[in-house]
């Protein structure tokens, strides 16, 4: 059988990966129609303060409600969009429904300043009609600019210069905050990261998991001094620290030690509903 024979494989036909092919083409060609048929959700977690717990903010975070599949996450769509170009209408409607709902809880909860942060593709970062739409998003919501957070890659802003550069300036003037997620993962140009618009840095999950607080052995040990090297550099440049996929205690317990700001993770409380985050601020 050809495929068992590895290197020297030869054969035409593979029926796992047609399989598969078959899957990725039926998804490719479902968006434009979920899109219409308004099929995306958006689930929102919750961003922590690790000083006192209060929720500072929230990341939308946007689901695919199948009609025949289930809720389809978004690792499996998002790079097909982003392939397809589909990414740039998919974002914009992420953008204006995150927008509605914060402009919801704002007018609820006006003490609550929740924050929104909504992730931003490369490809739509780096054309400057984002500024427009991100205006277009906060006039038409009415969400005050500074209670919207954009994250972008490393390698979104690491990569730009003259234009996209300008774009990041002018998504700043607009009052908006922009983060950079997954930081550490991408290549981290630091002496561009001092040229940057930014306000925060998210710290990638990889760091967070290896921190572990109990009885640390010597690779967790290293993931701690990147950490603590990544929040002092943070902190150097004024800017705001998450940390993401925190699922333990004691991982909060040791973040809280190296004064990482805030901290995002299960142990905070999954992606939920926005009805559910409107739970959390009425203080149920
Ligand atoms: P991300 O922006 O880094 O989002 C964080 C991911 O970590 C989310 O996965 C979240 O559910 C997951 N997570 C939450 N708590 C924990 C935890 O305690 N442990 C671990 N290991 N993971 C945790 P999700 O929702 O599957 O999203 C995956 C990625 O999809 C996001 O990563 C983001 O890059 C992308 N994405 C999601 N929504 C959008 C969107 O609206 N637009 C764009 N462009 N990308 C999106
Ligand atoms: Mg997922
Ligand atoms: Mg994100
Ligand atoms: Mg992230």
């Amino acid at each position: 059988w050809a495929k068992a024979e590895g290197r020297g494989r030869w054969a035409v036909y593979d029926p796992e990966r047609s399989a598969r092919d078959i899957a990725r083409s039926a998804l490719v060609a479902g968006l434009p129609v979920a899109l219409e048929r308004d099929e995306f959700v958006l689930h929102y977690q919750p961003i922590v303060s690790l000083l006192d717990g209060r929720m500072l903010a929230v990341e939308a975070l946007v689901r695919w409600q199948h009609p025949e599949l289930g809720l389809i996450g978004p690792d499996r769509f998002i790079g097909l969009a982003e392939e397809t170009g589909l990414i740039v209408r998919l974002g914009e409607w992420v953008l204006r429904r995150a927008c509605q709902d914060a402009q919801r809880w704002h007018v609820e909860f006006p003490e609550s300043r929740l924050v929104v942060s909504v992730n931003l593709a490369a490809r739509q970062a780096d054309t400057p009609v984002i500024v427009d739409t991100v205006a277009d998003a906060l006039a038409s919501s009415g969400l005050p600019a500074g209670l919207l957070q954009l994250e972008l890659t490393e390698s979104a802003v690491m990569g730009s210069a003259g234009e996209p550069l300008r774009t990041l300036y002018r998504l700043a003037a607009l009052g908006v905050r922009l983060a950079v997620d997954d930081f550490g993962t991408g290549y981290s140009n630091l002496a561009y990261l001092r040229r940057l618009p930014i306000t925060c840095l998210k710290l990638a999950a990889p760091f967070v998991e290896g921190i572990r607080g109990d009885e640390p052995d010597a690779a967790d040990h290293r993931d701690e001094r990147i950490v603590d090297a990544l929040v002092r550099l943070a902190h150097a440049l004024e800017l705001w620290v998450t940390a993401e996929a925190v699922e333990t205690e004691a991982q909060a317990e040791r973040l809280r030690a190296l004064r990482c700001d805030s901290a995002q993770g299960r142990l905070f409380g999954p992606p939920e509903p926005a009805e559910a985050i409107r739970t959390r601020l009425d203080g149920g």
